[in-house]
């Protein structure tokens, strides 16, 4: 079996209350952090561990954690990211209506390690009951002496506040996520300054993920170079991966990173194979907004090497033949997919969630979703296809957060690898529209 770091407990009957979270050793990581450690010597494990970012940029958070500022007299603050909206990732999700107090020990961790008074949990508004989960946790915390004032008797004081969100994908963004936490719309802020300097209330801020902030208490309790031993290579440890599609088992899978997706994809312990009769056409490995890859990239790279689970294994060769581990939402496709229909569906969802500042990205995702549209429903032309491609390349990189090339990149990879669909579907529009009408090349491929 593979190692678990924040699932071990997860099926504990009775973990999401504080006693029995209690039992299982939970809180011994803030009592060891808040009276024996530093917070200097909270921030280097944190280093040491290697842990990355999981909500998809993959930035190391220990690093991060550095580049906070520290002026005197101003006070700085931790925001969880917990707003997790990307297509095909509902790990955060299962994670804090589970076992909530594993991130509030890893909020009071953090918070201790980075100076902050005052921290907050920024949730997905839809999610109502978790963050009803979530306070009563932070109750029960406050209760036994873990937050608030004179935490433990040391003299340190933590409050911690849930915030439901803003009910917008672009909240995700960890700048649109300040705004709409100091109550504006969620409009993503031109960078720099960066959080770090001037984050919430213009006041020096980290943004971490659910995810990354659970990791905490492990790593306090067992130390950031037993953490680093765990994985390969830079993507060290484990990570909560959410498996959808067409596979014999989903859910949220927690994997030593370095897994092949091999195992992943076909062993009994995680998604058990493709649906029975059924074979791999297509995945998206790290939630909506990863490029897509074809079967016959997926087992391996391009240079033959299996294909692992890890952050640079995934992203072998570039988007020529790569992806990116991304959020760890991992959408299995099999040969009744039509990636024509999936490519407009992420389109549609991208256009109506463009805050509209930057003009390539409120243009352009429009645009696509209109090109998109043409094609599936049996009225597309074959310049559609380049224009598709042309589109996609004015908004990559010209846009002031990462919605643009979250928007680009699954049409331009969709087009890179299945350009013969697109065309199918021009060229015989009357038996591409045709009700559950799937391209047969690609079967003949996989
Ligand atoms: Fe808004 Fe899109 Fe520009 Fe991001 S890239 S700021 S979502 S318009």
């Amino acid at each position: 079996m593979a190692k678990k770091i924040l699932t071990e407990h997860i099926n504990v009957p009775g973990i999401e209350t504080f006693d029995v979270y209690r039992k299982q050793g939970g809180y011994t990581a803030v009592e060891k952090a808040i009276k024996t450690m530093t917070p200097e010597e909270v921030v280097e494990e944190a280093k040491k561990s290697g842990v990355r970012g999981r909500g998809g940029a993959g930035f190391p958070m220990g690093m991060k954690w550095g580049f906070l500022a520290k002026p005197e007299g101003v006070p700085r603050y931790l925001v969880c990211n917990a707003d997790e909206s990307e297509p095909g990732t509902f790990k955060d999700h299962h994670l804090m209506k589970s076992i909530p107090h594993l991130l509030i020990e890893g909020m009071i961790i953090s918070s201790y390690a980075l100076g902050a008074n005052k921290s907050f949990i920024y949730v997905r508004g839809e999610l109502m009951y978790v963050i009803r989960i979530l306070e009563k946790a932070i109750e029960e915390a406050k209760a036994q002496g873990f937050l608030g004032k004179n935490i433990l008797g040391s003299g340190y004081d933590l409050e911690l506040i849930v915030q439901p969100g803003g009910g917008a994908y672009i909240c995700g963004e960890e700048t649109a996520l300040l705004e709409s936490l100091e109550g504006k719309r969620g409009n993503p802020r031109n960078k720099p300054p960066f959080p770090a300097v001037k984050g919430l209330y213009q006041s020096p801020t980290v943004v971490n993920n659910v995810e990354s902030i659970a990791n905490m208490s492990w790593i306090i309790n067992n130390g950031g170079d037993a953490y680093a031993a765990i994985g390969i290579g830079r993507s060290t440890g484990t990570k909560l991966i959410s498996a959808s599609g067409h596979i014999e088992k989903p859910g949220v899978y927690e994997i030593e990173l370095g897994v092949s997706v091999e195992e992943f994809l076909n062993s009994d312990e995680y998604c058990g194979g493709i649906r029975k009769g059924h074979h791999l056409k297509a995945l998206v490995a790290g939630g909506s907004s990863v490029p897509i890859l074809p079967a016959h990239l997926i087992m391996k790279t391009a240079n033959g090497e299996d294909r692992l689970m890890s952050y640079e294994s995934l992203s072998d060769g570039g988007f020529a033949t790569g992806t990116m581990l991304g959020s760890g939402g991992f959408i299995v496709f099999d040969e009744t997919a039509c990636i024509v229909r999936n490519t407009w569906n992420f389109s549609r969802f991208y256009h109506h969630e463009s805050c509209g500042q930057c003009s390539p990205c409120r243009e352009g995702t429009g645009w696509m979703e209109k090109v998109l549209h043409r094609i599936e429903h049996g009225h597309g032309s074959m310049h559609d296809v380049d224009l598709l491609v042309d589109i996609s390349k004015k908004i990559e990189g010209n846009t002031i957060c990462p919605l643009g090339d979250a928007a680009a990149w699954p049409v331009a990879s969709a087009i890179r690898h299945f350009r013969d669909e697109f065309v199918w579907h021009i060229t015989n529009p009357h038996e591409a529209t045709q009700p559950g009408a799937v391209y047969r090349g690609e079967m003949e491929l996989a």
